[in-house]
């Protein structure tokens, strides 16, 4: 019998490095990327009611937390780790890294691993614009950006590429990270404009997102700061105890969510009653319930980030690899010519 010294194809891993993502990114253009990303999440929203749905599975630490997010659509099966860890910039860390996984649920094979911290930034702020298009007022052409972090280049792009700002008002507690993300976005086509407090910030501004990190029930927007008529984008208030907004801004607003069990625990609403009304976004996807009615309405995602998201990023890498040289292949996966002789196979020299 001839014996294989190399895995089969069947058994390597199409693997996207960090590299390789930002080849990808360079490749497509990042505006059309997070385009084509709320496009994949916006088509999974579609048909939210057929995913496997479960809150992620946290482990807490006294200084962050480190999660699982699964869900499977019945063909595919995905999964991302991701940490949050607040105070780790001040170590020369990032506070959110992340990689994940697909597997194909008729076999149980992987089909791809990949780096994930770039991409959940894509996928985040792609999702903010797709909540945005349908929440936002119509015509909003100016962002507040509170928190001016890792995230927040992403958040203004998609802002700009899917819903048409064309101005985004900066502000962090730290001016260094106000600075470093206004000269990133220089050139991108968007009015940048600095700003000295939270307050400066919201000035004309139709959208406000908070995108802070701190370990803490934080108010980044105090209930007087917001008017009538705007949409709150609040991304940074994501695990129990981690919150940015007062909860008399979520009094008077109709809070958006993605998948309520985990966003109660973990969402901005996690500060109000069991029974806070809330909606589900992906039924103002499909057209079964209302997003923006009213002029006056102060419409708020809350949003936490939910597995169905990852699971859309990891289809879009999936195929925009397909025919590429963006991946390397990874031999993880043992390949006994007979699937039974896993033992056998140990016992040859290793190629
Ligand atoms: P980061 O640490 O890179 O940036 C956070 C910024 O917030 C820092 O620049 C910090 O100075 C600033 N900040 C902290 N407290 C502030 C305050 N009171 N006022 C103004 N600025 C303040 O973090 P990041 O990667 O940009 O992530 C930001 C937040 O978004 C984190 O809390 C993270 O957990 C969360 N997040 C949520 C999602 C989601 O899907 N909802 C996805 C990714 C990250």
């Amino acid at each position: 019998m001839i014996q294989k010294t190399q895995p089969s194809a069947k058994a390597l891993v199409p693997f996207v490095s960090v590299a390789n993502m930002m080849r990808i990114i360079h490749h497509v253009g990042i505006e059309q990327m997070l385009i084509d990303l709320a496009t994949y999440v916006e088509d999974d929203f579609k048909r939210w009611e057929l995913f496997d749905k479960t809150p992620r599975v946290a482990s807490h630490s006294d200084v962050g937390v480190i999660e699982l997010m699964p869900t499977s659509d019945g063909e595919a099966y995905g999964f991302k780790y991701v940490n949050g860890h607040p105070k780790n910039t001040s170590e020369g860390l990032q506070t959110v890294t992340a990689f994940g996984l697909l597997a194909d649920v008729y076999t149980g094979y992987p089909v791809l691993l990949t780096e994930m911290t770039i991409l959940t930034a894509l996928r985040t702020a792609a999702t903010s614009a797709m909540a945005a298009k349908y929440l936002a007022p119509k015509g909003a052409d100016t962002m507040a950006m509170i928190g001016n972090g890792a995230q927040s280049e992403f958040q203004s792009l998609a802002m700009k590429a899917i819903c048409g700002i064309t101005s985004v008002r900066l502000y962090d507690k730290d001016p260094a990270a106000t600075a470093k993300c206004a000269a990133n976005l220089a050139n991108t086509g968007l009015n940048v404009v600095i700003c000295t407090s939270p307050e400066q910030a919201i000035e004309g501004a139709q959208i406000l997102t908070t995108c802070t990190a701190d370990k803490q029930c934080a108010t980044i927007l105090s209930d007087n700061m917001v008017g009538a008529g705007v949409h709150i984008n609040a991304i940074g208030g994501d695990c129990p105890g981690k919150t940015e907004l007062a909860a008399g801004i979520l009094a008077r607003s109709d809070v958006f969510v993605e998948f309520p069990a985990q966003t109660r625990i973990e969402g901005e609403i996690q500060q109000m009653a069991e029974d806070f009304p809330i909606t589900e976004l992906w039924q103002v996807v499909t057209g079964a319930k209302p997003g923006r009615s009213s002029d006056r309405q102060i419409t708020l995602f809350d949003s936490v980030g939910f597995a169905i998201e990852d699971f859309s990023a990891l289809r879009y890498i999936r195929d925009r690899i397909k025919g590429s040289d963006f991946f390397f292949e990874l031999d993880m996966l043992a390949d006994p010519d007979d699937p039974r002789d896993l033992f056998g196979m140990v016992q040859r020299a290793a190629p």
